[in-house]
This record gives C-alpha cells, sequence and structure tokens, in this order.
C-alpha cells in the first residue's frame, strides 16, 4: 500500500480523498493555487505545496508544477478526484512514466473513453447497446441528412470531444440540420480544439441512468447499482439519486451484467461510470466516465462501500475480493448538489461565505469544503457542497432531504438551496415522474 498520496484537485473533492487516505493510514499532499491557500483541503493535508496562481490552467491543470510537488514531497501516487487533470490520458501517462501510481484507469482507456465516437464503436463491439446513430464521424452535412432521414427526426449533433454539455444541437427537422450542423462544429473546435461531430437521435423522454463499476488489475469488474442522474440543467446535474425510482432489480441486473461483462472483456479497472439514457425499457449508452464522479455519494450510502478506497486499493495493485453476489444495496439515497448561483438565472455567485451552517441527523452527509468566512473564488466551478441523505425508502429519503435542507445555512452568496427546496416539495418529483428534460421545464414554469 502507498505511504503518500498527492491529490491533484481541490474544494470537496479533494477533501474526500484525504478522508479515505486518513483511514487509511495514507500521509496526504494537497496542491493549491494561491487563490486556495487558505482552503480545507490545504489545512487539513498532511503537506501542501503552492504550485501556481488562480487560473486553473497555470495551477490545477499544472502538470509540471503537479509533478515537482509529488518528487518533492515523495508521494508514491496521485489522485486527479473529477474535472482538471482526471480524464487527461498525456496526464495518466506522464505520472507513470514518472513512476508514480496513477489512482485511476489506464491511459489507453482514458484516450479510448475521451473520445465519445471511439467509446461508443468500443461499447457496440462488447455487446453494449447504444442510441441508434451514424457509425461514427460525419464526414460532411450529407451524410449527416442521410442518418437524420434514417434514424428519423429530432437529432442531436454531438462533438466527439464533447464534454459538459458543449457542442451539442437538436434539429427537429431538416430544416435545422444545417445549422445544427455549423453551431455543433463551431462550438467543439472553440471549446475542445476539435470539430469532430457525429449523430444521435434525440430521444424525447429518457432518463439519463448511470452504472457505477469498479474493476481491478486482474480482471475482476462488478458494478454498484446505477444513479439516476435526470435532473439535468443544460446538461449539468443537480439532483441524483439512487437507485432510480423507475428501474426494477430485474433491469439492474441485466445492464450490470452487460456492462461488466464488457468492461472485464476490456480489461478496464479502477473507477468508471457508464452513461446510458433510458427509455421505454431500453438502455442506450451515450459515453463512459473514466474517473470518480461527484455523484458517487449515493452508491456509497446504499452499497456501504467507499468507493475512493477502492480505487487506492486497486491501484496498490490489490484484488478487489469480493464479487457481484457480495455487493447488496440497502435503502434509498439522494444528492442535491449546492452551487453558488442564482437559483433563478443560475449566474454564479462568487464571494465571501459569512455563515455557513451544515445540517446532520441520522442518514445526513455533507461533502463540502466550505467553512464561515470562506471565500468562494470566482476561478473555478461554483459547485460548494453535497448534501447527501440515506433512509429506508425513497419517501424517507425525500423527507429527510426536506429536514436537511430547511437545516442548512449558507449566507453571504446565493445558491441553489431555495430551488432544491421547491423540486423536493413537487408532486411529480415525489412520484418520481420525469426525465431529462423535467428540471427545464420546471424551473420556467417557477420563475
Ligand atoms: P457531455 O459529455 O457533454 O455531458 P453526454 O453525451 O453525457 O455529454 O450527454 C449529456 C446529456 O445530454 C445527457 O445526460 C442527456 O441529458 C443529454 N443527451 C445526450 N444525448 C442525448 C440524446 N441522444 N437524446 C436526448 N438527450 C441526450
Amino acid at each position: 500500500m502507498f505511504s503518500k498520496i498527492l491529490i491533484a484537485n481541490r474544494g470537496e473533492i479533494a477533501l474526500r480523498v484525504l478522508r479515505a487516505c486518513r483511514e487509511m493510514g495514507i500521509r496526504t499532499v494537497a496542491v493549491h493555487s494561491t487563490a486556495d491557500a487558505d482552503a480545507m483541503h490545504v489545512r487539513l493535508a498532511d503537506e501542501a505545496v503552492c504550485i501556481g496562481p488562480p487560473a486553473a490552467r497555470e495551477s490545477y491543470l499544472n502538470v509540471a508544477a503537479i509533478l515537482s510537488a509529488a518528487t518533492i514531497t515523495g508521494a508514491e501516487a496521485i489522485h486527479p478526484g473529477y474535472g482538471f487533470l482526471s480524464e487527461n490520458a498525456d496526464f495518466a501517462e506522464t505520472v507513470e512514466a514518472h513512476g508514480l501510481a496513477f489512482i485511476g484507469p489506464t491511459a489507453e482507456h482514458i484516450r479510448t473513453m475521451g473520445d465519445k465516437i471511439t467509446a461508443k464503436t468500443t461499447m457496440e463491439a462488447l455487446g453494449v447497446p447504444l442510441v441508434p446513430g451514424s457509425d461514427g464521424e460525419l464526414a460532411n452535412i450529407d451524410e449527416a441528412r442521410e442518418v437524420a432521414a434514417r434514424v428519423g427526426y429530432p437529432v442531436l449533433i454531438k462533438a466527439a470531444a464533447g464534454g459538459g454539455g458543449r457542442g451539442m444541437k437538436v434539429a427537429h427537422s431538416e430544416g435545422e440540420l444545417a445549422e445544427a450542423w455549423s453551431v455543433a462544429r463551431t462550438e467543439a473546435l472553440a471549446a475542445f480544439g476539435n470539430d469532430a461531430v457525429y449523430l444521435e437521435k434525440y430521444l424525447d423522454r429518457p432518463r439519463h441512468i448511470e452504472l457505477q463499476i469498479l474493476g481491478d488489475m486482474y480482471g475482476n469488474v462488478v458494478h454498484f447499482g446505477e444513479r439516476d442522474c435526470s435532473l439535468q440543467r443544460r446538461h449539468q446535474k443537480l439532483l441524483e439519486e439512487a437507485g432510480s425510482p423507475v428501474l426494477s432489480v430485474e433491469e439492474r441486473d441485466a445492464i450490470g451484467a452487460t456492462a461488466t461483462a464488457a468492461l472485464s472483456k476490456m480489461g478496464y479497472r479502477n473507477a468508471g461510470t457508464l452513461e446510458f439514457l433510458y427509455q421505454d425499457g431500453q438502455f442506450c449508452f451515450i459515453e463512459m466516465n473514466t474517473r470518480l464522479q461527484v455523484e458517487h455519494p449515493v452508491t456509497e450510502m446504499v452499497s456501504d462501500v467507499d468507493l475512493v478506497r477502492e480505487q487506492i486499493r486497486i491501484a496498490a495493485g490489490e484484488k478487489l475480493g469480493y464479487g457481484q453476489s457480495d455487493i447488496t444495496f440497502s435503502g434509498h439515497a439522494i444528492e442535491c448538489r449546492i452551487n453558488a448561483e442564482d437559483p433563478d438565472t443560475f449566474i454564479p455567485c462568487p464571494g465571501t461565505v459569512d455563515v455557513f451552517h451544515a445540517p446532520g441527523g441520522l442518514g445526513v452527509r455533507v461533502d463540502s469544503a466550505l467553512y464561515s468566512g470562506y471565500r468562494v473564488p470566482p476561478f473555478y466551478d461554483s459547485m460548494i457542497a453535497k448534501l447527501i441523505v440515506h433512509a429506508p425508502t425513497r419517501a424517507a429519503a425525500i423527507a429527510r432531504m426536506q429536514r436537511a435542507l430547511d437545516e442548512i445555512v449558507v449566507e453571504g452568496v446565493k445558491t441553489v438551496i431555495p430551488l432544491h427546496r421547491r423540486i423536493l416539495a413537487d408532486p411529480e418529483f415525489q412520484r418520481g415522474d420525469y426525465t431529462i428534460h423535467w428540471l427545464e421545464n420546471f424551473t420556467a414554469r417557477n420563475t
């Protein structure tokens, strides 16, 4: 096992990794930008190294500075968290070339899944069902027209290098296709430096259901059930649940068996998430994330497994030591992402949090690096906390989340807490009756 790990991230996820390390008796190295000198992950780590100025590309994305920090502190492994360098295959490769362990999958698998077209063709070859669409990259608008006519409108033009919902445009009819094609390509080129696009049938009422996977270095792959992440705004998740209110145990077992068989064949190791759109009882793979997800705590709550601990054990070469039948689920979990944003306009609201009071009590978990007096810097993601609850049933989890949302206090910056309260009180949400389009309609109705 490692004796020292460098955490190449900030905020709540840096803290999350640090907590797992502490419990495993592993020393931690925090890295931080000058804007984060007073951050919680810096205060709580055993050692901390400043790696650059506030701009992420000069600090949290600065590979040379991060590797130097690892070398001077004698760290043996690097945990990338999510975002930043977590899905950067070159980074994973460089880390290993320096004789350190990268706590994640192989660079090759990160690269394969980082290109959504390769990801889809790889998964299809392994027997995973896809959304109907083009066979890979579209050569030109005429090909887009042909494929769209075959699968039927509406269609979605998506960037091969996409992420964060960018480079994605819907065309409801042939008349809208040329514009969707050119806007998606322009956006993709600007955001990712790659204008390759592909086409998918645009599903009108799917749920976003994803599967948490872990694999070790010896071909053992298991899944930890599903998360329903259908509540999204501009393709950004806001509230997640485990399990999904609509999936049966049989459906979970079936898609789980397909997914684990595919990843075992690939030799996939460490944590990964397969994202699906689910409509009319059908699963359609859309992408795979080769890292820990923001919403991993809901899975931890229902499966009682520390996923970060598992990631570290796997990277150290340990065997999983359990099989699919050892993984059981209990109760229901919900996560609300607390973003420092205006709850109506979603404009980020950085500033000083004058008062922070975390809710508590049975079944309540707060993953956050906040404290009273903390200044939310304007340079990074606006998520400042994750509020997670666990209870025996979905109804009890909703009641518990409502109670926790009443207790939480964040003063000084605007947050989406009022929006979460409205969602939790909504009868459709309470019935579990929602798709990926529900939240945008809900916010449009309520503002
Ligand atoms: P990104 O990597 O940018 O997050 P994804 O492929 O994961 O892109 O898609 C993000 C979200 O966009 C999905 O969760 C879903 O809400 C929506 N989406 C993606 N593909 C489709 C599709 N074919 N039909 C309808 N909605 C889609």
